[in-house]
């Protein structure tokens, strides 16, 4: 249980993050409800609330370096620190290379690499003096094997998963693991807004037969946040078998 846990999850607006939020909610957190600009942000922790969770909402734009660090200065002085952040809010902005701006690449290294160097960097002060953190980055299967079309995203995540295995290595002495988590093919917008016929060729590549749900990838974290001690530099593919 994460009775007495204070977690942040990022762009928990909706999709994964919701599920993240309300599965550590479920377990006992205090969840911090990020988001970026969604009209929807106040929805996930009123309904933590009424399930009879905890949770608040902390809106900022974590590519943004001084919201970021003011954001959790104020988690800091509220509720006296985080023990649990989750690196999810993330973005795609795919195009064949040879047609890629320079703007899609950089929006996507700013929120999806950036950002969670952001808060881990912040964060991570506050788990030193409580030598005790976990810290879980979602990352992608993108990350791992490339994917045509999003040499942007793909680069972002490769960039979060060596930063996970850097991290890792620097705070485990105090008592704070840094995993990773990698899905592939999850039902959220991100994926919904994908063409048919490259739904319908993802499902071939995926044994398991069929996208996963975003509470799928809850699990994952939950087991991560809860359990793993013992486990540090991972990086926990969340595929149906895809990637193996
Ligand atoms: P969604 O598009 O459904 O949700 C994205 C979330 O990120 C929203 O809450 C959004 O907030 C938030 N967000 C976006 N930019 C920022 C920002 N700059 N600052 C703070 N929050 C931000 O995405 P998914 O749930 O599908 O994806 C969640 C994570 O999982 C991402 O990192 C994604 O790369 C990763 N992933 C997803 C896969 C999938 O198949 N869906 C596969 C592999 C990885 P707002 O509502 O305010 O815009």
């Amino acid at each position: 249980m994460l009775t007495g846990k204070v977690a942040l999850v990022t762009g928990a607006s909706r999709g994964i993050g919701c599920a993240i939020a309300k599965k550590l909610a479920s377990m006992g957190a205090l969840v911090i409800v990020n988001y970026n600009g969604s009209a929807t942000k106040e929805t996930v922790a009123g309904e933590i609330c009424k399930e009879g969770g905890s949770a608040v909402t902390y809106g900022c734009d974590v590519s943004d370096e001084a919201a970021a660090t003011a954001m959790i200065a104020a988690i800091t002085k509220d509720y006296g620190g985080i023990d649990i952040l989750v690196n999810n809010a993330g973005i795609t902005r795919d195009n064949l290379m040879l047609r890629m701006t320079d703007a899609e690449f950089d929006a996507v290294l700013a929120t999806n690499l950036k950002g969670a160097f952001h808060t881990m960097r912040a964060a991570a002060k506050t788990m030193l003096k409580k030598r005790y953190g976990r810290i879980i980055n979602i990352a992608s299967v993108s990350g791992i094997t490339g994917n045509a079309g999003q040499a942007n995203y793909a680069a972002a995540k490769a960039g979060m998963i060596g930063m996970t295995k850097s991290a890792a290595r620097e705070l485990a002495g105090r008592g704070i693991t840094v995993n990773a988590v990698a899905p592939g093919f999850i039902e959220t917008d991100m994926t919904r807004k994908l063409p048919e016929e490259i739904r319908e060729g993802a499902c071939k590549q995926i044994p398991l037969g069929r996208f996963g749900q975003p509470e799928d990838v809850a699990k994952a974290v939950a087991f991560l946040a809860a359990e793993g001690s013992y486990l540090t530099g991972q990086v926990l593919a969340v595929d149906g078998g895809m990637v193996m």
